[in-house]
């Protein structure tokens, strides 16, 4: 008892891939150790669009925090948001609690952007979180089934517009997915619609769609798109998206886009947590950190993940917000706390960047080779799959995935919105 009152104190804020694998790796026979997270479980957020795409159950990407703690003994897990943090008297506060630290490691992540576009937030589809992929999916299926009751084609093909914003992996994915759902489910499962009822759109600022990959990912993606019936439209920005309308600029002229179903994925930006100096923050309002991961000017704070902002030599603008990056800071920062000394600073082993549009067609970009097509798919599959924490979930995933290979068939198409008291109206219909 003794023993443990003398140990160092270490709070950490988030466990997404990086907070959990600074849990896993740090020494808790020395450092006391407590996890605050405001959701009760772990995600895999790379695999959202699956969830908002019916295509795997949320709790197949998501593990509890308490049931890895069993697993990582000797580690507190707390629910609750952090909000605020006093350097100064080294406590943090979430809504229901203020703990006290000696070391503070903040790996709270991102949410999305919106740029300043007014009434942004309230009025499009997000995939940041399970909770927003959830949303999406309901969204998606209630369209769906509003479109199977009407008789006015221009109304149904109105109900079944789908605009995707952004042209990263997550616009990419989630407009491939739907793609797939035009190409393959509709005619199965939804015979009142006709293929040609369902548009789904991309827009994107720039030239190409995955920007950040080879520009040949770029070309087979745009192929692959093409093959699951998306329309892509490069060099197009978003202005506004008001009653369903989106004004967009096209070559300095502005033009008009209906859009039911807006899904913005065009931009991230960090978690606010108030009580540090302005200085702190850098580019995307992330916290600047040395090589070490310790905020400058913050005696006993650290950042990883997304949410930090470190350059180096060929990273002028800072290293990119992955997973592969996250989780080689959190390992990085635990064997510096591991060995008591600060001696090993944060090299990152990029390890290449992939993408999938749908069964069997991916892009992957490696340190020395590229691969598409099927061979890519695989590979993706299988990165994903050993990366996804819990046996359960890995063979949950993995049986989904091959059934869903071979039939384009799941029971998860299932519109369940929660009731709630008083009870709300649902297109003109009393709820169970
Ligand atoms: C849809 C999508 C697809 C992606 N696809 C890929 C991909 O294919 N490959 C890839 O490498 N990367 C991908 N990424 C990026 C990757 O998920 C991130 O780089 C990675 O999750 C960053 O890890 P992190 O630990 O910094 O943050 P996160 O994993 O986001 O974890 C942050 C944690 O902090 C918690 N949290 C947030 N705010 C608070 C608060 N105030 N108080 C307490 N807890 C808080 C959250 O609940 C979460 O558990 C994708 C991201 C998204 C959203």
């Amino acid at each position: 008892m003794a023993k443990n009152t003398k140990k160092e104190r270490i709070v950490i804020v988030g466990g997404g891939f990086a907070g959990i694998n600074f849990a896993k790796k740090i020494d808790k026979e020395r450092y006391d150790v407590t996890l605050i997270d405001k959701n009760n479980f772990h995600s895999f957020p790379p695999l959202f669009y699956q969830i908002a795409s019916s295509g795997l159950e949320s709790s197949s990407i998501a593990f509890p925090f308490r049931r890895e703690m069993r697993k990582i003994k000797q580690v507190k897990y707390q629910m609750g948001q952090v909000k605020r943090v006093d350097p100064v008297a080294k406590t943090v506060s979430t809504q229901f609690k203020t703990i006290p630290y000696d070391h503070l490691i903040i790996a709270a992540g991102t949410t999305n952007n919106y740029f300043g576009i007014p009434n942004l937030r309230e009025s499009v589809y997000t995939l940041k979180s399970m909770s927003e992929a959830l949303r999406l999916k309901s969204v998606i299926l209630d369209r769906m089934e509003r479109a199977t009751l009407m008789d006015d084609v221009e109304e149904r093909r109105k109900m079944l517009s789908f605009v995707v914003v952004g042209a990263g992996p997550t616009g990419v994915e989630i407009a491939g997915a739907i793609g797939e759902m035009k190409r393959y489910i509709l005619k199965r499962e939804y015979p009142e619609i006709e293929q040609d009822d369902l548009s789904i759109t991309i827009i994107e600022g720039a030239d190409r769609v995955l920007r950040t990959m080879s520009e040949k990912s770029s070309v087979k993606a745009l192929e692959y798109l093409g093959h699951l019936m998306v329309d892509v439209r490069l060099n197009v920005q978003m202005k506004s998206y008001e009653d369903k309308v989106a004004t967009i600029v096209v070559d300095g002229k502005e033009e008009k886009l209906y859009a039911e179903t807006l899904i913005w994925t065009a931009g991230i930006t960090s978690i606010v947590i108030d009580g540090f100096p302005e200085e702190v923050y850098g580019p995307g309002h992330r916290f600047i950190v040395d090589d070490y991961n310790r905020v400058k000017g913050c005696d006993g704070v650290y950042a990883m993940g997304d949410i930090a902002y470190l350059t180096a030599p060929g990273w002028e603008r800072g290293y990119p917000q992955l997973a592969q990056v996250a989780i080689q800071q959190a390992c990085n920062l635990a064997k510096n706390f591991n060995c008591g000394s600060f001696e090993h600073p944060f090299s990152y082993v990029d390890k290449g960047t992939m993408a999938t549009i749908g069964r069997n067609r991916a892009v992957a970009d490696l340190k020395h080779t590229h691969f598409y097509g099927r061979p890519a798919w695989f590979m993706w599959m299988f990165i994903h799959l050993i990366s996804i924490l819990g046996m359960r979930n890995k063979i949950n995933v993995l049986l989904n995935w091959v059934w869903a290979y071979f039939t384009y068939s799941t029971s998860l198409r299932l519109l369940e919105l929660p009731s709630k008291w008083p009870k709300r109206r649902r297109w003109e219909m009393e709820e169970d």
